[in-house]
């Protein structure tokens, strides 16, 4: 695809993300399907970003030459290439068409014992290519009950700091206890948060920070409200199309269209 094919939604400087994370959910027909319902659906607005991060082998399928989302990978390797049997590389994914690259989720952090040393080579690597990464941060419930929050995403953001190029990044502050679980912060917890988060990461030239945790469309238009929070990572409700352009219908900063 196309720069220009990717630019109708382009990020502008206002301009809020919703990411769709799929997980290892779908197999092709179901991606297509997916794909095809959601190219129907979709709101037109230009202060919304929509990005799409399908598993690896329907990366092609759901490249839209219309730019109506833009590309992006779950995960991708902290190596740059060779003999790393099952990586995929950050150059590999640009050159599918990937605008961002996921990393850094809690589920990357528990199951696959990705720590901040491998997070930021991966860092690297995604600059590297090219590639917008969305850092995922975010407390256990434990931690936030022990007063640790602050603490915990002060370390998360150190693999941060160990790359200051002054590229775009997008930080996603999606506390554990919220994901998957139907539970979501409420607005004033993920702005508060987000807030300090925002001070932690310190000035970039361009950072937008979103929330993810059981976004929904019956709690998008609250927490989109909230000025700091720059839009959602979204699961679950990502795998429903008509759930998922509800929630970047009611994302934009001014408001559901
Ligand atoms: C996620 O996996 O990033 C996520 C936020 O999941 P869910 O929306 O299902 O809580």
């Amino acid at each position: 695809m196309t720069a220009a094919g990717r630019g109708r939604r382009g990020p502008g400087r206002e301009s809020r993300l919703v990411v769709a994370n799929w997980k290892m959910n779908k197999t092709r027909p179901e991606a297509i399907a997916c794909r095809d319902a959601l190219a129907g659906r979709l709101p037109d607005r230009a202060d919304v970003e929509v990005a799409v991060a399908p598993p690896f082998p329907f990366l092609d399928d759901l490249a839209d030459p219309e730019g109506r989302w833009a590309l992006a990978a779950q995960n991708c390797s902290s190596e740059s290439a060779g003999a790393f049997t099952g990586e995929v590389s950050a150059a590999m994914l640009a050159s599918c068409g990937c605008r961002y690259v996921i990393l850094g989720h809690s589920e990357r952090r528990k199951y696959f014992g990705e720590a901040e040393a491998m997070l930021a080579a991966k860092l690297a690597r995604a600059r590297d290519a090219g590639l917008v990464p969305i850092f995922c941060v975010g407390e256990t419930l434990a931690e936030r009950e022990g007063g640790l929050t602050e603490e915990v995403l002060r370390r998360q953001v150190e693999a941060l700091e160990r790359d200051p190029r002054e590229a775009p990044l997008v930080v996603a502050y999606e506390p554990v206890w919220a994901i998957g679980t139907g539970r979501n912060a409420t607005a004033e917890q993920a702005e508060e948060t987000i807030g300090r988060l925002r001070e932690l990461v310190g000035a970039r030239a361009s950072l937008r920070v979103l929330y993810g945790g059981s976004v929904t469309p019956g709690n998008a238009a609250e927490l989109a409200a909230r000025p700091a929070i720059s839009g959602f990572l979204v699961g679950g409700a990502s795998l429903d199309p008509a759930g998922f352009s509800e929630i970047c219908r009611l994302t934009g900063p001014t408001g559901p269209v």
